[in-house]
């Protein structure tokens, strides 16, 4: 009868995305799972310990790396997020391990990898993964490079592919109003333009690093002392690299071992509870993204035609399309780091 009640009260919980602990903790979760309904509660597994939920109103912009405020969390509280997929090739192992300890997760997926992949974004949904936005093509030169017509275009197309893999259809606004920009790669325009549409602006409070070459090892340790240096926070992971796909059943274990606990995010009504960031904040990712001179135009003027016969007028031109492409190879190469 108790286990009934129980049930009931999950039911009525994720009809009305209320947070309701007792659903979220240990054994509730469990109407789903009777292994993620025991194991949790007998300490054998991390499970997921509460959920929260995020008010998209106004287009809030969370994540200390980027901007100073972020999400409410208490000590050794962590949530988890996978840029870049859906990959067919690593994004299984990661459902899996996350399944293996009933943890919830949020992925911001690529609206071109959803189009092609939309049995795994079906599978993030159904294993009560939190299904956001990250663009569509995740241009080279961020949203940063593109005119503001283009930026748009692209993000409401992410928009709209994703959720056409995962719900079969797409309105004029997404279902999950999360974003998280490419490259962290914001503009004050951009974000007004979301913030007028009540899309949430995700950034996050640490990384793994896992856009550099690492054994998994390596990455893991390197995560878990970042982390227990600040002791709560969003994680960025990317569920597209093959180490932090080996790497994840560890560092699950590891935060179980050390008394992490898993907070998973949905989109909320109102506005967003936020913290804000200790005196003399400043933002990372705007140092990096300066650092990296990421305001790249793409040159608009037309290569001039060399006179017939020429040979010397086409040189100096071959040279200047060559740089050029150097260059922009250079930024694709880069922003492949978020
Ligand atoms: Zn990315």
């Amino acid at each position: 009868m108790k286990g009934q009640f129980r049930l009931l009260l999950c039911f009525a919980a994720a009809l009305s995305l209320v947070t309701t602990p007792a659903c979220f903790s240990g054994r509730a979760m469990a109407a789903e799972d009777e292994h993620c309904t025991t194991a949790p509660e007998n300490g054998k597994i991390l499970g997921t310990s509460r959920r929260i939920e995020v008010g998209t109103q106004g287009g809030p912009a969370i994540g200390f790396k980027s901007y100073p405020q972020s999400l409410p969390l208490n000590d050794h509280e962590v949530v988890l997020t996978f840029d870049d997929g859906p990959w067919p090739g690593t994004t299984p192992a990661i459902l899996s391990a996350l399944a293996a300890q009933c943890v919830k997760a949020t992925f911001f997926l690529i609206g071109r990898n959803a189009n092609a992949a939309p049995a795994l974004v079906r599978r993030e949904i159904e294993e009560g993964h939190t299904i956001a936005h990250h663009s569509f093509s995740h241009p080279g030169v961020t949203m940063r490079g593109l005119d503001e017509a283009k930026a748009h275009s692209d993000i409401d197309k992410g928009f709209a592919a994703v959720d056409m893999a995962a719900y079969g259809k797409a309105e004029k606004e997404p279902r999950v109003k999360f974003f998280r920009y490419p490259g962290f790669a914001d503009t004050p325009s951009l974000n007004a333009w979301l913030g007028e549409r009540n899309i949430a602006i995700f950034g996050t409070d640490l990384w793994a690093s896992d856009w550099l070459k690492m054994t998994p090892d390596e990455e893991e340790k390197l995560l878990l002392t970042r982390l227990e240096k600040q002791g709560r926070g969003i994680i960025l992971l990317h569920d597209t690299k093959q180490a932090t796909a080996a790497m994840l059943p560890k560092f699950l274990e590891d935060l179980h071992e050390r008394g992490y606990r898993i907070v998973h995010v949905i989109p909320g009504s109102g506005s967003a509870e936020t913290v804000p960031a200790p005196p003399g904040w400043t933002s990372e990712t705007e140092a990096i993204l300066k650092q990296r001179q990421y305001l790249p135009k793409p040159p608009t003027e037309k290569k001039p035609k060399a006179a017939k016969g020429s040979s010397a007028s086409h040189r100096p031109a071959r040279k200047a399309v060559l740089r050029l492409s150097l260059r922009d190879q250079d930024i694709l190469r880069r922003s492949a780091l978020f």
